[in-house]
């Protein structure tokens, strides 16, 4: 199973992403079901061209894509993206802390159903 992160731009110029690979690393919040095979293979963040973006984790084989904590805290496009990356992917609308936000609650698709999981 292999996943990529893909955080806030403008946080990851403040940010280690360690609240994500913590939650990562010790397979809690966003991470917990995931089984001994799993694999992070990117992590970068959503700015630039977007379909390159996708043709790169295509490339990589990525199943599932979290969409950082912070990005769905503070980016305008954070559902749009969800759905337009759901289209090639799993996708888990958070990383680390609590699956209902302050400001929303997660959103998880299935690849290519646009159903909530
Ligand atoms: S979700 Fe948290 S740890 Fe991950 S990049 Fe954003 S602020 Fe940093």
């Amino acid at each position: 199973m292999k996943v990529a992160i893909l955080v806030n731009e403008d946080t990851m110029g403040r940010c280690t992403g360690k609240g994500c690979f913590n939650a990562f690393n010790n397979k809690t919040d966003a991470f917990a079901d995931y089984g001994s095979d799993v694999e992070l293979v990117e992590f970068t963040h959503t700015g630039g061209d977007l379909e390159q973006l996708i043709e790169n984790l295509i490339k990589n084989e990525v199943n599932v894509v979290h969409l950082s904590t912070c990005l769905r805290s503070k980016n305008v496009d954070y559902e749009s993206l969800a759905y337009k990356l759901s289209q090639y992917f799993k996708v888990i609308g958070y990383t680390h802390g609590s699956e209902k936000g302050r400001t929303r609650d997660a959103i998880n698709l299935d690849k290519n159903s646009y159903t909530y999981i």
